[in-house]
């Protein structure tokens, strides 16, 4: 159930440059909007790796979301906001960051020039903060996605406090990691959407992201299956917002042929962005840096406590 009424959404185009178009675009999906004259791309400069790639995907355009009063996207629970246009696509990672599927996610949308948001969990930002880093430094769009992966409708969670807490804290961690806020987007963990979390994110100005499309590729193990997940579903929907998971295996060995497939099909990358970025609350940061350190692991490098004396 949505409560919040008066959220002011305000999703503004900002930029609508095809990246990479060095050979003719696909036809549009029917009834697609025709690409915008070019802006400015500074924003958006490609990656030196696509610009080698002839049949780069790219972006097509990048809306700005204003967050205020906690507005809800994806269909799948919210239907006030449809911003996408008939062929566009949004792609959205969750739960990283991770080892070995993160980066190759990355690599993957490097080659492709495309840009899409992740919705990380804390612990894992705390895990790895240089890949999640890395995910910044590529110009992608960081939400959260609560601290340690709970499913807030659970009867522990009742308790706002607790549940608050499951979400500031995966905020501060990504702050920490990142060393920069994240972006005011936030995922609940299995899109279960409790409705005074919901109110609490309206309150906080934070931007509620359901799904338009759930790939389910965390119950798939072959990278085709994912891919055809996603086409399919596209297929029957024609745009959305599209829920992956970076954290999942079979999902960054499907990326670089799903990005193929979705260029060969005329769909159209959209990235959003946060009209501003999301300010932290001082107590969970420092709870989360407290519970982060470990005080009785030494920080000496491996190579001066593990050394070969035989080979
Ligand atoms: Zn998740």
């Amino acid at each position: 159930m949505r409560v919040a009424s008066a959220c002011a959404v305000f999703v503004s185009i900002t930029v609508g440059v095809a990246w990479a178009q060095t050979r003719p675009a696909p036809t549009p999906a029917p009834g697609a909007a025709p690409t915008l004259a070019a802006a400015p791309p500074q924003a958006t400069a490609p990656a030196a790796t696509c610009a080698a790639n002839p049949n780069a995907l790219g972006v097509t355009r990048v809306v700005e979301i204003d967050t205020t009063g906690g507005p809800g996207f994806g269909w799948e629970h919210f239907k006030m906001h449809d911003f996408l246009r008939a062929g566009e696509v949004v792609l959205t990672f969750d739960d990283g960051p991770w080892q070995g599927n993160t980066p190759a996610v990355l690599k993957a949308l490097a080659d492709h020039c495309v840009r899409a948001t992740f919705f990380p969990i804390g612990k894992h930002a705390t895990y790895y903060p240089e890949i999640l880093k890395q995910v910044a430094a590529a110009g992608h769009t960081i939400g959260s996605h609560t601290w340690s992966h709970v499913d807030l409708s659970k009867k522990q969670y009742q308790e706002v406090e607790k549940a608050k807490e499951e979400i500031e804290k995966g905020i501060s961690a990504i702050r920490l990691a990142l060393s920069a806020p994240a972006a005011p987007f936030f995922r609940f963990p299995s899109l279960k959407h409790p409705p005074e979390m919901v109110t609490y994110l309206g309150q906080r100005n934070i931007a509620i992201f359901s799904t338009d499309m759930d790939s389910f590729d965390f119950t798939m193990r072959k990278p085709e299956q994912v891919i055809k997940s996603v086409m399919a579903k596209l297929q029957k929907h024609g745009k959305g917002i599209v829920l992956m998971h970076d954290f999942q295996h079979a999902t960054a060995e499907a990326l670089p042929e799903l990005l193929n497939q979705l260029k060969a099909g005329g769909y159209k990358i959209v990235h959003m962005r946060a009209k501003d970025p999301l300010k932290t609350i001082a107590q969970y940061d420092e709870i989360v840096a407290k519970e982060i350190k470990l005080p009785t692991i030494s920080d000496r490098p491996t190579s001066s406590v593990v050394r070969t004396i035989s080979e």
